[in-house]
């Protein structure tokens, strides 16, 4: 069982002491970024990294961010930086972006999973900093999930899950996005956005022509090239069947949705549509909202055992695009447009 340590009330740096010192050994630490919750590890300790993957029953083929914590750190695990990705980086780091670069040979290949490139982050979580920074080394660390289920955003939804799995858990309460971060890789001066999240097209339109991968909303054939490899894989999804409804016209939206609904069916959908349904949890009213709740709510669905879940579809611009590309995930490409 794991070490606890909670920041809910309070925080100082020197609290994470303990925790940085577990990293330094080799051992898994459970730690709150903006995003996601991470289960976190020396990104250069290969055993340690190689553990992360036991933990999480990952895919070896999936490979890891590297989380910093300064530019330092970043020329300790990249080569040549080309003005496009400084331009980013200047622009975006700290925060909710990860950029895919040409990695050193420090990196160890397990990180990678044998790609020449890695992805590298810098949360803006002062928890998450801190923590690179006492423990002096990248850390690698992919969502808090067993592979395949929803990422967590707070501990209690993943308290259980991890619990045995992990050697130490920081608990800094709710994330305050609850989406991943989004995944860019330039390529010949273009940016490539190969996983959407909470910065958007329109925010990284102002610095170079965008190009979004075409498996963000659509499922990956047998012999399709992905960029990124994580695109391949079922994520996110609740232990019930789920179908997710769209259309640009809400009535014809909703009729579809309540033809769907029995007794045996939940409904998640904006807090404005509730009332037309029997039996319906709100995921919120604008899409923040949405971001924030929509992976506790995909957890705790699975609490109620239904049939079916119908989900609300959202337009796909801005960080629609997002939680999009993370509904038709969870209901595994089970998809209608209207
Ligand atoms: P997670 O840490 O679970 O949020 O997943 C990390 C995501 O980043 C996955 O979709 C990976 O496929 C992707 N990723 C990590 N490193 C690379 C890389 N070097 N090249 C392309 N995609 C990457
Ligand atoms: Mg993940």
């Amino acid at each position: 069982m794991a070490i606890y340590l909670n920041l809910k009330n309070g925080y100082d740096k020197n609290l994470l002491k303990e925790a940085s010192n577990y990293i330094k050994e080799g051992k898994l630490v459970l730690f709150p970024t903006e995003t996601v919750y991470g289960i976190g590890a020396d990104g250069l300790n290969e055993i340690a990294v190689r553990n992360i993957f036991v933990a999480k029953n990952r895919a070896a083929d999936n490979p890891l961010i590297l989380h910093v914590s300064s530019m330092d750190m970043i020329k300790r695990i990249v080569e040549d930086i080309n003005p496009l990705e400084r331009t980013l980086i200047n622009s975006f780091f700290p925060g909710p972006l990860t950029l895919i670069l040409k990695r050193k040979n420090i990196v160890p290949n397990v990180v990678t999973a044998n790609l020449d490139t890695v992805g590298v982050r810098m949360p803006e979580n002062q928890i998450a900093r801190d923590l690179i920074e006492l423990s002096d080394t990248p850390i690698a660390a992919p969502s808090a999930n067993i592979s395949g289920r929803p990422s967590g955003t707070n501990i209690e939804d993943i308290f259980e899950e991890l619990k045995d799995k992990v050697d130490y858990i920081i608990d800094g309460g709710d994330t305050k996005i609850g989406l991943e971060s989004t995944v860019v890789r330039v390529i010949n001066d273009e940016i490539h956005i190969l996983r959407p999240g909470k910065i958007t097209y329109d925010e990284l339109r102002k610095y170079g022509k965008v190009v979004v991968s075409n498996h963000i909303l659509k499922e990956v054939e047998k012999n399709d090239v992905v960029l990124s490899p994580g695109m391949k894989y079922k994520h996110y999804a609740p232990n019930s069947k789920c179908v997710l409804i769209y259309s640009d016209d809400k009535t014809k939206m909703i009729n579809k949705m309540k033809e769907l609904e029995d007794e045996n069916t939940l409904v998640i959908t904006n807090d404005n549509n509730v009332k037309e349904f029997k039996n319906a949890t709100g995921y919120g009213k604008t899409l923040e909202e949405i971001s924030h709740n929509i992976f506790r709510i995909l957890r705790s669905v699975d609490k109620q055992n239904k049939k079916l879940i119908i989900i609300e579809g959202v337009k796909t611009s801005g960080l629609g695009l997002a939680i999009m590309n993370r509904l038709i995930r969870a209901c595994s490409h089970n998809y209608i447009e209207l």
